[in-house]
């Protein structure tokens, strides 16, 4: 019964909303093998075994926003403040080219010293340095005029998870100011511009349902993004939500392969907080059908203290300077990380 809606899935790209709901709620772990099988067989189609490596530059924890579940939200006064600087972002990109980096993800907070003029500046800074590499933005909201800016100044790729595609869910996890008509308005407008777009969910947020990750799926069918990010919620001991429960590994890994079938080309990240609830979260994620890994590359002074949720690895093999590590783990379950931009496939 379950894997009819499996197969159309696989065939049509979609199911209903409450065919959504069945195929999440009536999952089991038999189930779940077969959908991972699926999900791999598309995945090897179109990007064989290669699994993409994005150096990740957390380059300001300064946030004006107060989002109620994250850990650099601006009513958090435990969190130590940092900013880097252009020269050490530079450096973070040098070091991250030695390493067979070629595309660098820069995300913070929302930070005002980090002007749309200044980000702009290194973004041209970036590109001229790294001709070859593809160059990600992850900073929030803006508005149109100011993604153009970036966009023709050479940045690539923009990430903006739009986080739950339910108004009123939306409206719980964040402050008033922050509504999911301007997280859609942006998403467009990132999309209209010529950005690859990443959006995506946390997986377990407090207050979601089925019936949430069901209109999640949809939207993401509509929206058809190059990119979608998903990882576990977890909980940040300075926050609000500090005492809700984490997101379920297995229930993450479910939507992996679900968003493999959805979107059978889309760039697919086994995220930190996915390597952060399990020592082998991330390795589940690409045998789910995640195809791309985003290492950390940020300087090791700072790693610590960007701190979205708490226990958030951040030395280590998920390390980007431990690149040889993250080779032979991801050798050991049959894949590749190979040296490349990593575009989606639609845009070679
Ligand atoms: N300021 C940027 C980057 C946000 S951080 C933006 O608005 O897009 C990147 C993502 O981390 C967020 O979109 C959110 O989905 C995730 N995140 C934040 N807090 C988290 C938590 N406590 N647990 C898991 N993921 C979290």
């Amino acid at each position: 019964m379950m894997r009819t809606l499996i197969d159309r899935l696989e065939r049509e790209g979609v199911l209903s909303r409450e065919e959504f709901v069945a195929l999440i709620d009536g999952r089991t772990p038999e189930l779940a093998q077969y959908l991972f099988e699926r999900a791999r067989e598309v995945r090897h189609r179109h990007y064989c075994k290669d699994v993409y490596i994005r150096g990740l530059i957390e380059f300001t924890n300064y946030c004006k926003n107060n989002c109620l579940y994250c850990g650099i939200r601006c009513g958090n006064q435990n969190a130590q403040r940092y900013r880097l600087s252009k020269e050490e972002i530079l450096d973070c990109c040098r070091e991250g080219w030695e390493l067979g980096y070629r595309t660098f993800v820069l995300q913070g907070g929302e930070d005002p010293w980090y002007t749309p003029a200044r980000i702009e500046d290194l973004v041209r800074a970036i590109k001229a340095q790294h001709p070859e590499c593809a160059l990600t933005l992850s900073v929030g909201e803006h508005p149109r005029e100011v993604y153009q800016r970036w966009h023709d100044a050479g940045a690539d790729r923009y990430l903006l998870r739009h986080e739950t595609a339910d108004a009123a869910h939306y409206a719980s996890l964040h402050p008033k100011n922050l509504t999911l008509e301007n997280r859609m308005r942006c998403l467009r407008d990132l999309k209209d511009i010529g950005y690859q777009v990443g959006c995506g969910f946390m997986v377990g947020a407090p207050g979601q349902t089925t019936d949430c990750i069901a209109k999640d799926l949809l939207f993401l069918h509509e929206f058809q993004p190059q990119m979608v990010g998903i990882g576990p919620f977890i909980p940040h001991c300075d926050t609000p939500l500090r005492d809700a429960p984490q997101g379920s590994l297995e229930l993450t890994l479910y939507l992996l392969g679900i968003i493999r079938l959805m979107l059978p080309q889309v760039l697919l990240p086994a995220t930190t907080a996915l390597g952060t609830i399990h020592p082998e979260g991330r390795e589940q994620g690409i045998l789910a059908g995640a195809n791309v890994c985003m290492p950390n590359l940020s300087p090791v002074a700072v790693r610590k203290k960007y701190t979205l949720y708490n226990n958030k690895i951040s030395t280590g093999e998920e390390a980007a300077q431990s690149r040889d590590a993250l080779a032979k783990r991801i050798a050991s379950i049959g894949y590749r990380v190979v040296v490349s931009r990593g575009d989606h496939i639609t845009r070679i």
